[in-house]
């Protein structure tokens, strides 16, 4: 059961709802807060066993808006009604919501210094503050390249402060990880910040889930599991919800499948207004690791670019690809990576289709 409470509510009145809740045995009040999209939001879950729990109890307490039970197990990142404000969050400077756009674009695993330097200086110089830089890097084999780690980081922290940089998505496998970027960060003096990429391998690491939602320092990219249903991949996601954190993208990325064949994954964005749908976090979309392949459709455009295009027109608010300034020596994912010289071509065409999609909902569907 999710109490809802109005807008600015006393501390007083939550109390007295706190307090009804624990006359019943077997209840546990939970209390969040959260930023919606236009106001702040204060919530009281109760845990356990609330069938035999009346509503209207709680329905009456001055300042309450409405009480809902809820039958789904993603009691905070789930949207339980249709009104149910979506989650909004600003982190160093950038807002994070659904009515914003967002490209990541950056690269898939951190090389060298001077590959960093290209990137951040492509992206500076068209106005782009959020890049995506791999240091820690899960590979299906130990023999591949494993990336550079920590010891990067410096670079990276470095290198995003002088190209005016506010946000790094970086994978993190490891809590240890985590103290690392903390670390590196500090010793650089804070010149940007950091979203902890969860990915698609560690999407039921529920240990790992539950270290980023116990800190609240870093907003949390979490992508689908390739092989798991989106219901599945919300009860992970809201692990991190669940354990404080709920500044939270959700990422589609692709399902795992030879049916997606040729491209390396079945691109799942038509999954985008479901997430809308369902959770109330803002979505992003992974065209990169869905496509896999450096294919260019004969209406001359990537394959990467439509897989964005169908994406971003369903709703997704940020993109997250991989670019390389020499993807011929990359050492991951190098043939699904865009070269630099793409990256006005990728940030105008994402930009218009994020207008015709606003543009398409105000149209209505009759
Ligand atoms: C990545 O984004 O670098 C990555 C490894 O993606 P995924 O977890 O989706 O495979
Ligand atoms: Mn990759």
């Amino acid at each position: 059961m999710i109490v809802t409470f109005e807008p600015g509510v006393s501390d007083d009145a939550v109390a007295a709802v706190v307090q009804l809740a624990e006359r019943y045995p077997g209840v546990v009040p939970q209390l969040y807060q959260f930023d919606g999209a236009s106001e702040h939001i204060t919530e009281l879950h109760l845990v356990g066993d609330t069938v035999a729990v009346p509503t209207d109890g709680f329905e009456s307490v001055p300042g309450v808006r409405r009480v809902v039970r809820v039958s789904t197990k993603y009691r905070i990142i789930g949207r339980h009604r249709p009104d149910d404000e979506a989650f909004a969050f600003e982190y160093n400077g950038v807002r994070f919501a659904r009515d914003a756009l967002h490209v990541f674009a950056g690269l898939c695993a951190v090389d060298t210094r001077e590959h960093i330097d290209a990137m951040m200086r492509a992206l500076a110089a068209e106005g782009v503050v959020t890049t995506r830089m791999g240091a820690y890097k899960p590979r299906t084999s130990p023999y591949d390249f494993q990336g550079l780690g920590a010891a990067c980081l410096p670079w990276v922290f470095e290198l995003a402060g002088r190209h005016g940089i506010k946000v790094v998505a970086m994978e993190v496998t490891h809590a240890r990880h985590i103290d690392e970027i903390v670390e590196a960060l500090e010793r650089a003096g804070e010149p940007t910040g950091v979203m902890l990429q969860i990915g698609t391998r560690n999407a039921q690491n529920f240990e790992l889930l539950k270290v980023v939602g116990q800190q609240d320092r870093f907003p949390v990219l979490f992508k689908r599991g390739m092989g798991l249903s989106l219901d599945e991949s919300f009860n992970a996601a809201e692990y991190v919800a669940n354990h404080g954190n709920p500044n939270i993208v959700f990422c589609l990325r692709g399902v795992k499948t030879h049916l997606g064949e040729p491209h390396r994954n079945l691109v799942d964005f038509a999954h985008v207004p479901v997430v809308l749908r369902q959770t109330r976090l803002p979505v992003c979309i992974d065209p990169s690791h869905s496509v896999g392949r450096p294919y260019i459709a004969p209406d001359g455009l990537p394959d990467v670019f439509h897989a964005i295009g169908q994406g971003v027109i369903a709703g997704a608010s940020m993109v997250l690809v991989d670019f390389h300034p020499h993807r011929e020596v990359a050492l991951c994912d190098g043939p699904q990576a865009l070269r630099l010289q793409q990256l006005p071509a990728l940030l105008a065409y994402t930009r218009r289709l994020r207008e015709t999609y606003t543009e398409l909902v105000a149209m209505g569907a009759g």
